[in-house]
């Protein structure tokens, strides 16, 4: 039998062999337990402050509290039927119709919210945009007029390639708004993986910027795109949002008859779109992300149950009210940035303020500047952030006033507890504030595990699952394995804020649900305590996490294996201080190549070209050949433990 099946996902499930340093991490927490009780005002202001009825509701009669989270939103029809679950396919809020913009901008437009600011940019130079929900109303309405003018219709994709910019909101905005399904790809990705994502969802139209700011240079996006779509002969339009322009400017003459200004095409004066009334099952969004093989996975999103868990945990999780200023320091590129900087706080009427550009960038004082400036009161971050923060020692935020800092929750990779405590210490500490862990997917689009408020923070470990989530810790096998024991996390029950699918791969999406028959398997290991809380301890499967992002192994080797004079390639993450992983690959080169002095650059620049560089290896290491198995799959664990300096384990499977 092959080792790869239909779907092109690894047949076999993947063995539960925890590393040595995933058992010296379960050690390390059973031993070193620190506990952090929640500020007492913070606990008593909480969304949830009995959150014992809330998992008691959740439990008792799950259909019934999830219909009550469903029916906080604005819907077009009611629905009739909360759920339909037949593993693996679950159908929720069945027969209702509803639409995504008008539920985060037009409920706020006919209310007081109407003249409140929605959206504060600002840019890495300083420049600075208010949008009050009026104003996002008039943008997101013409661009879904003028996306219809194109003959953009329900159901039809549009890419985005655009940074963190209020056109790049917009942009969704308009698509929900007329029922198109968006797919963003995160402005750094490279031509292969913009394009191969492009086909797989067989966009229509893309909206990019001319360029995107980091650390100080601009960086043109429009080549990238350019590129990507030079014989992609479906592609109907591309828009291209020209930064240094701004509304009223006179447009420019693009070279191909496809292009378009997007403040041209958005001109018109008809401030009024009729919104789709989508059915609660149709698409939202495309989000793509790093699976185990090189061929992009678009997990769906679908409209009315995701709107139901991301507007319910913005508030239950993240505390996020209408009369707060939330700052997420992620991207539109992501999932938190599309539950999170959009859909979840705009769908509660808070202000949401966002800042192109890195985190140090003209210097580590502008996070805590632009805090103090503006009086953010929630923030959600990435621990990769704060550990660099770290690096720059706690005077750093210290000069500045974060009183009003009460919330600040960290996702996307594991938090380890030194980073946790400084955050508490330097960052929260001011304002009696809460450092807070949270664990999910780009797959769940919301917290599925985390310290809510009125829990106190365990450093080390996430916490508990949220209302309505029914997690477990199993082995191999599927059976549940006993508190303290490492093994694969699962979810017992569908989430109305889970993926529906895998866009035009619903075998790949089975998966999901065939590990452990009946139960969504996340890939991830996990480890629970006396107390139900969960430590997650990184993937069980072949993908890294580097700085929180997902990166396919698969999706680096095959880049290398582009490069002209690689024969063959394994890549695997390490650990490191700052980033949490980091990618090193090793090469064998095709016969006849000799390694020059600059083989090694060249191979980078070529992953960092067609991925972008968050896929760029830090080391590549030549080499004669590679360990493999008799059927001749390439062993990483092998590989990993050898460098990491631990045991390799059993070895009798290696060919050689
Ligand atoms: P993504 O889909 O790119 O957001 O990546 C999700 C993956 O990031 C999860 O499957 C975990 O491996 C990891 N992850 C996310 N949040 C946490 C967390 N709080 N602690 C540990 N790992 C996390």
């Amino acid at each position: 039998m092959s080792d790869r099946d239909r779907s092109g996902e690894p047949a076999s499930a993947p063995s539960l062999e925890l590393s040595d340093s995933q058992r010296a991490a379960i050690a390390r927490l059973a031993r070193d337990e620190v506990i952090i009780p929640p500020p007492i005002e913070l606990a008593r202001e909480a969304y949830l402050r009995t959150d014992a009825i809330e998992r008691m509701h959740a439990l008792g009669d799950p259909e019934r509290f999830w219909a009550d989270k469903a029916n906080q939103l604005d819907w077009i029809e009611p629905f009739d039927k909360v759920l339909e679950f037949e593993a693996p396919n679950h159908r929720w809020f069945v027969g209702g119709k509803l639409n995504a913009s008008v539920n985060c901008i037009d409920r706020h437009v006919y209310s007081d919210r109407r003249n409140k600011a929605a959206i504060i940019w600002v840019g890495e130079d300083g420049e600075e945009h208010t949008y009050t929900y009026n104003r996002l109303y008039r943008e997101v309405n013409r661009f879904g007029n003028a996306l219809r003018r194109m003959g953009v219709k329900r159901g039809d994709r549009v890419i985005l390639y655009m940074p963190l910019v209020p056109e790049g909101i917009v942009t969704m905005l308009a698509c929900a708004r007329i029922g198109a399904i968006h797919s963003v790809v995160y402005a750094g990705m490279g031509t292969a993986a913009l394009k191969s994502r492009i086909e797989d969802c067989a966009a229509k139209v893309i909206v990019c910027s001319d360029w995107t700011m980091r650390r100080g240079r601009q960086l043109p996006l429009k080549p990238t795109v350019d590129e990507a779509v030079r014989d992609l002969t479906f592609v109907e339009h591309v828009v291209v949002h020209r930064r240094g322009s701004r509304p009223g400017d006179a447009p420019v003459q693009f070279d191909s008859e496809r292009e378009h200004d997007f403040y041209d095409v958005q001109a018109a004066r008809e401030i009024h779109c009729e919104p789709e009334a989508m059915d609660s099952e149709d698409p939202l969004f495309i989000l793509y992300t790093s699976g185990t093989t090189g061929k992009p996975k678009g997990v769906v999103h679908v409209t009315g149950g995701y709107l139901t868990g991301v507007h319910y945990l913005a508030r239950a999780f993240y505390q996020i009210g209408e009369r707060d200023i939330y700052w997420s320091t992620s991207d539109i590129g992501w999932i938190v940035g599309h539950s999170f900087i959009v859909y979840g706080p705009l769908s509660i009427g808070a202000t949401v303020f966002c800042r192109e550009g890195v985190p140090d960038y003209p210097s580590p004082d502008v996070t805590w500047e632009l805090c103090e400036r503006f009086g953010v009161n929630i923030m959600f971050t990435a621990p990769t952030a704060v550990r660099m923060w770290m690096s720059h020692g706690g005077d750093v935020p210290s000069k500045y006033d974060l009183s009003r800092l009460r919330l600040i929750a960290c996702a996307g990779e594991p938090l380890n507890p030194e980073a946790h405590l400084w955050a508490q210490k330097y960052l929260a500490g001011q304002s009696k504030g809460f450092v807070v862990d949270n664990w999910w997917q780009t797959e769940v689009a919301a917290p599925v595990l985390g310290t809510l408020p009125t829990y106190e923070a365990r450093p080390g470990k996430v916490g508990k699952p949220m209302p309505g989530v029914v997690a477990d810790v199993v082995d191999a096998n599927g059976h549940p394995l006993p508190d303290g024991h490492g093994g694969l996390l699962v979810l017992r029950r569908p989430l109305p804020y889970m993926l529906r699918t895998v866009w035009g791969d619903a075998a790949r999406y089975e998966k999901y649900w065939e590990q452990v028959p009946g139960c969504y398997s996340a890939g991830d290991i996990a480890v629970r305590d006396r107390d139900g809380y969960f430590a997650v301890l990184g993937r069980s499967d072949d993908v890294l996490n580097v700085a929180g992002h997902r990166i396919g192994t698969a999706d680096v080797e095959g880049s290398l294996l582009r490069h002209a004079s690689v024969a063959e390639s394994a890549v695997i993450g390490l650990p490191d201080a700052l980033k949490g992983e980091r990618i090193k690959a090793f090469v064998v080169l095709k016969p006849g190549v000799t390694a020059g002095p600059g083989l090694v650059s060249s191979l980078k620049d070529h992953v960092r070209q067609d991925l972008g560089p968050i896929a760029q290896p830090s080391d590549i290491e030549l080499r004669p050949s590679l360990p493999k198995t008799r059927s001749g799959k390439i062993v990483r664990r092998y590989l990993k433990a050898v460098e990491m300096g631990e045991d390799p384990g059993d070895l009798s499977t290696l060919a050689d």
